[in-house]
């Protein structure tokens, strides 16, 4: 049987071949050709003579997923419904940022891809569709790459490798409970094959796995965003019934362990203002103070309604009161804007049709 060759680390890949007489630099070709020039086919890699082609062609595929949809939004976001080869589908997004308001391709200034790790998710966070959806499984780390490899074929993106600027593990799924190829799946990214994409471009997003997060900071080589949505447990384990097991001081000490390591990097913890629950004035001021010893900033997202949820967005004039009362504080604050959703594609919005 085949295997695909995305599964695998440059420095497996080198391993696994070295019982073949195939060269350490013959690898690194091949890199090349699947992450900077985005070929799926090893009979296309010219600069392999042909009974290696032959070779690897016999021993290798190069993963893609299908897509199954894909959904457009009137800001630009492209939500795609990928189905994958157990005929199971997850959701990938694609974030375009303009530099004014109108949208096309002269006034791009960066873009984004938000991957998904697993299909579904079992956090189960209150406001979330994904984890309103359940879960079904981890993605395996060709899946993984598949996402952000199917979107640049889509959007014709191998010409000009820099198009792509940033990658966030934000789309289903806790990255933390799939680690491993999580972390294999960046290692490939980041590898200097890829052109265009640095560990600083990319962000694992958390709800804040505490235990797992010191187990792996070190491993950890891109930037960190925290799923906090709370200053404190109380008004976290109603929202997030995770944080019964993981509370937010077992978070703040792991995000110190991780600092440890990746001084440089800022962490980002997210906070998604639902109206009544941890909005108010006094929620932000008691937030503040848990970053004390963190090179921290606050991304503020406003909540994006699905059907059947429980909660509300919080007033205009109370997510400035909030903003306000953290820079006040002596915070980094950023409100972050809605994108897609108008198309489901916003943050907590994504729920593909699990076929479990
Ligand atoms: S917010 Fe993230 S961790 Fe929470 S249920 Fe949704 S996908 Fe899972």
């Amino acid at each position: 049987m085949k295997k695909g060759i995305l599964n695998y680390t440059k420095s497996e890949l080198i391993e696994l071949v070295s019982e073949k007489n195939i060269e350490k630099f013959r690898v690194e070709q091949i890199f090349i050709w699947i992450y900077r020039f985005g070929k799926t086919s090893f009979l296309d890699m010219t600069n392999l003579n042909k009974n290696l082609r032959n070779i690897l062609d016999n021993e290798f595929y190069i993963y893609r997923p299908k897509i199954a949809n894909v959904a457009k939004s009137v800001d630009g976001t492209i939500k795609f419904l990928l189905e994958l080869d157990d005929k199971k589908t997850i959701e990938t997004v694609f974030i375009p940022e303009f530099n004014d308001d109108s949208i096309g391709e002269k006034n791009l200034k960066r873009t984004t891809i938000c991957v998904s790790s697993q299909i579904g998710c079992a956090v189960g966070c209150k406001f979330c569709n994904t984890g309103y959806g359940g879960f079904c499984r981890n993605l395996t780390t060709e899946e993984i790459i598949g996402q952000f490899l199917i979107v640049k074929d889509y959007l014709k993106f191998w010409e000009n490798p820099d198009r792509l600027s940033n990658i966030v593990f934000m789309g289903m799924g806790e990255p933390l409970f799939n680690y491993e190829n999580v972390l294999k799946a960046i290692d490939n990214i980041i590898a200097d094959e890829m052109e265009g994409v640095s560990r600083r471009k990319i962000t694992i997003s958390t709800s804040g796995i505490s235990s797992i997060l010191s187990k792996i900071s070190q491993n950890i080589c891109c930037k960190l965003a925290i799923s906090l949505h709370a200053p404190n447990n109380e008004i976290r384990s109603k929202i997030m019934p995770i944080n019964n097991t993981f509370n937010i001081e077992s978070i703040i000490n792991a995000c110190i362990e991780y600092s440890k390591y990746h001084e440089y990097l800022k962490i980002t913890f997210e906070y998604l203002l639902l109206r009544g629950v941890n909005d108010s004035e006094n929620c932000a001021i008691e937030l503040a103070k848990l970053f004390r010893n963190l090179n921290a900033k606050v991304n503020l997202l406003q909540f994006n309604p699905w059907p059947g949820c429980d909660f509300i967005p919080s007033t205009e004039a109370t997510v400035a009161q909030f903003q306000h009362a953290l820079e006040k504080s002596g915070i980094n604050v950023t409100l972050r804007k809605r994108r897609g959703e108008d198309i489901m594609a916003a943050c907590g919005q994504l729920n593909s049709i699990i076929k479990i």
